[in-house]
């Protein structure tokens, strides 16, 4: 295969708001790297906050760079220290890089790492033609796995991560915030053997959506659903809470439905810090609460082989959008008129 030496990407240009499509050269493969053709890319939360040029991607992102870290596509070309990946296997990525020498790495706890450089943040990313990443980063795909939906497990992790934080076989989940990563735990719960699964949120179009993943019960955060879930739970409360909103009113509401001795999951990033009724909600309650970052390498991802091989959990009502990686703004626009599911970039 031939590669070019230029490719379009799709670039944070200079600080501030909105991206451009740009010619930039075909990434170099070093040593120890692949260079990937992508195929299909996903656009997430993270990238229209680089969009939005908002407070946490002015300290962070160091324009010019290409954004996109959940993507999938075939092996282009190998550095010559790579043995084992030949052209044309189809695979995607972790996209937290563990730099060597990093710090507070515990064995199993990588995902946990200081340091790390992230794809699509830190480095090139995938809404371009090609990605280079380390080896080490590279996750092999089943030739059959469709690349729109391989293009979903960086997220797809966070929730099985997030679900498999605690035991929920035979347990009833509740799930604060039905953004995507929420959405996607609704069927990983089911297929974990979950005794019933709730959902809250305020967006109708997101509760229709967790009714369609397999929720029993969608519920508008704002019209008191505390009554339907202690209803549905015999006045116990849930025994799982899976926070997936960041919002201080969800996190109140969804400790306040935790029963006694219950897990609680905390995947949801609020902006500032929030109250929380330590005394009721944590201590006298004996909750286990877990903060969940990232995805593990790859524990996790073996997890989602089995998941979406098997059939188990099925992603695809997920994706509404596709659009041509030129396309991109008009792909952008729909992302952030939070009127779609997951849009997706096919370069
Ligand atoms: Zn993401």
């Amino acid at each position: 295969m031939t590669i070019p030496t230029t490719m379009r990407a799709v670039v944070k240009p200079a600080p501030g708001e909105g991206l451009a499509l740009v010619e930039v050269p075909v990434p170099a493969v070093g040593p120890d790297d692949v260079l990937i053709r992508v195929t299909a890319a996903s656009i997430c939360g993270t990238d229209v906050h680089i969009y939005n040029w908002d407070a946490w991607s002015a300290g962070r992102i160091k324009p010019p760079v290409a954004l996109g870290h959940e993507f999938a596509g075939t092996v282009a070309a190998i550095g010559p220290a790579v043995d084992d990946l030949p052209v044309g296997t189809p695979v995607s990525a972790e996209g937290h890089i563990v730099m060597p020498g990093a710090r507070h790495v515990v064995s199993g706890q990588e995902h946990l790492a200081k340091d790390m450089v992230v794809i699509g943040i830190d480095r090139p990313g995938a809404f371009a033609d090609y990605v280079a990443v380390p080896r080490r980063n590279v996750w092999v795909n089943p030739p059959e796995l469709d690349p729109e939906i391989a293009s979903l497990q960086d997220p797809f992790g966070n929730a099985v991560h997030t679900v498999h934080a605690q035991p929920v076989a035979g347990r009833s989940v509740l799930i604060t915030g039905a953004g995507l990563i929420g959405l996607m735990a609704i069927p990983v719960a089911r297929a974990a053997g979950a005794a019933a699964v709730y959902v809250t949120d305020v967006n109708p179009r997101r509760l229709a959506m967790a009714r369609d993943m397999g929720a029993d019960l969608a519920l508008d955060a704002r019209a008191a659903p505390a009554e339907a879930v202690m209803g549905a739970t015999g006045g116990a409360g849930v025994d799982v809470l899976l926070e997936m909103s960041g919002n201080a009113a969800a996190i109140d509401q969804g400790f306040t439905l935790l029963r006694p001795g219950g897990d609680a999951a905390l995947l949801g990033l609020p902006g500032k810090a929030v109250e929380v009724n330590w005394s009721d909600h944590l201590v006298t309650k004996g909750a286990t609460v877990r903060g969940i970052y990232g995805r593990r390498m790859w524990e996790t991802w073996h997890q989602m082989r089995a998941l979406l091989g098997t059939g188990a959990v099925d992603l695809r009502p997920l994706i509404t959008h596709r659009y041509a990686l030129d396309d991109f703004q008009a792909a952008f626009d729909v992302m952030r008129s939070g009127e779609s599911g997951k849009v997706i970039l096919r370069p």
